[in-house]
C-alpha cells in the first residue's frame, strides 16, 4: 500500500512525486508516455530552464526523484481506478494492480485541432497555440493564425506587439462582414477562402487556400479545443468545470475524498480555464503534494 500513488509524469506529476519523496511518503509515479508537449523541440516561459527541451526537462526531473528512496518510478499506464479514501486500487494495462492511500491524476489533457490536413504534423514545431510559449520566437516575423474570430481577436490582442504581419485564416466558413472588419481594425489581414492545408517548407510554412497561398513563419491555431486524456474524472464521477477540467480547491482536493488532481487537466472554479505551463503544473502538484501530506500526518 503506497501512500499515494501519482498518475502522470508530466510537471505536474513529477513535481508531486518530488514533494512526496522529500516528505518520505512511499510514492508510486506512473507515466504511459503521452505528454501534452511531445512534439514541443523547445520549452519557454520557464526560469532556470527557458529554452530547455521537454524530454530534457522529464529526464533530468526522474534523475533527481532517482535520489528519493520512497519514489518509485513505473513506465505503466493506468486503466481505471476503484476504492475509497485511505484504499484505492489502480489498475494498469499489463493486468497488474497497485494500491495506495491516496491517488494524484496528472494526467493532463489532450489537443484536438482543427480538421487542416497537414497541421497535426506541424502542432508543437511550427504550429502552436499559447502567445506566452511560443510568441517571442516569431519576434517580427509574419504568422497566420488559423481559426474563428473571437478567439482570432484575442490572439491579434497578445501577439500584435511582438509579431510581423498577422494574417487570420478561418477553418471551416469564410468569415461574416463584421468578423471580418473586426479583425482588420485588430491591424490583421483577413483571407476570404479558408485554409485548406498547411505544410513546412524549409524555414517557412505554407498556409494554402482555395485562392491562393501564403508563407509564414509559424501559425498559430485559435480554433483548437481540449480534453481529458485519461478517463478517470468521468470513471469516479468526479465535479467537472465548464472548461471539461477537474475541479480543485487550492490543495489540489477534487470532488471525491482522497482523489486530487493537478496540471492542465484540472483548475479552481475561480479561473476560466486551466493556466497551462509548465512552472504552473508544477506548482499545481506541489500543492496536490502538500495537500496528501498534510491529510496523511
Ligand atoms: C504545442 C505546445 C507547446 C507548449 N509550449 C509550452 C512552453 O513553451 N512553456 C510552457 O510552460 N508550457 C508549454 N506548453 C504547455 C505544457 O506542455 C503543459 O502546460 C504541461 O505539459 C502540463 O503538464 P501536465 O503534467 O499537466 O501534463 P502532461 O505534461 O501532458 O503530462 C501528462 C502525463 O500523464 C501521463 N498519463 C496520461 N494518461 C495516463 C495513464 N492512463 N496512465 C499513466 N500515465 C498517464 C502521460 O504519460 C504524462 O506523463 C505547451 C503545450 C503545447 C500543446
Amino acid at each position: 500500500m503506497y501512500d499515494a500513488i501519482v498518475i502522470g509524469a508530466g510537471p505536474a506529476g513529477l513535481q508531486a512525486a518530488l514533494t512526496l519523496g522529500r516528505m518520505h511518503r512511499s510514492t508510486l509515479l506512473l507515466d504511459s508516455g503521452e505528454y501534452r508537449n511531445g512534439t514541443v523541440l523547445h520549452m519557454h516561459n520557464m526560469i532556470g530552464a527557458d529554452g530547455t527541451p521537454p524530454a530534457e526537462f522529464r529526464s533530468d526531473a526522474r534523475q533527481e526523484l532517482a535520489a528519493y528512496g520512497d519514489v518509485e518510478i513505473r513506465d505503466a499506464a493506468a486503466t481505471s481506478i476503484s476504492g475509497a479514501d485511505d484504499a484505492f486500487r489502480v489498475d494498469l494495462a499489463d493486468g497488474s494492480a497497485v494500491e495506495g492511500r491516496r491517488v494524484v491524476l496528472a494526467t493532463g489533457v489532450v489537443d484536438d485541432l482543427p480538421a487542416v490536413p497537414g497541421l497535426q504534423d506541424l502542432w508543437g514545431t511550427v504550429a502552436f497555440s499559447c502567445p506566452f510559449c511560443d510568441g517571442h520566437e516569431h519576434a517580427g516575423k509574419s504568422i497566420g493564425i488559423l481559426g474563428a474570430a473571437p478567439r482570432a481577436e484575442h490572439l491579434i490582442g497578445l501577439l500584435g506587439r511582438i509579431v510581423g504581419d498577422i494574417t487570420v485564416f478561418p477553418t471551416s466558413e469564410p468569415f461574416s462582414d463584421e468578423d471580418r472588419r473586426l479583425l482588420e481594425a485588430k491591424g490583421a489581414r483577413v483571407s476570404g477562402a479558408p485554409v485548406a492545408s498547411v505544410e513546412k517548407d524549409d524555414d517557412e510554412v505554407r498556409v494554402r487556400t482555395a485562392d491562393g497561398e501564403a508563407a509564414v513563419a509559424g501559425v498559430f491555431v485559435a480554433s483548437g479545443t481540449m480534453r481529458q486524456r485519461a478517463p478517470f474524472a468521468a470513471g469516479l464521477g468526479l465535479r467537472v468545470l465548464e472548461s471539461g477540467c477537474i475541479e480543485i480547491d487550492e490543495f489540489g482536493r477534487t470532488s471525491l475524498p482522497g482523489v486530487f488532481a493537478a496540471g492542465d487537466l484540472a483548475h479552481r472554479a475561480t479561473l476560466p480555464g486551466p493556466m497551462a505551463s509548465v512552472l504552473l503544473a508544477a506548482a499545481a502538484g506541489q500543492l496536490a503534494a502538500i495537500g496528501i501530506i498534510q491529510s496523511l500526518a
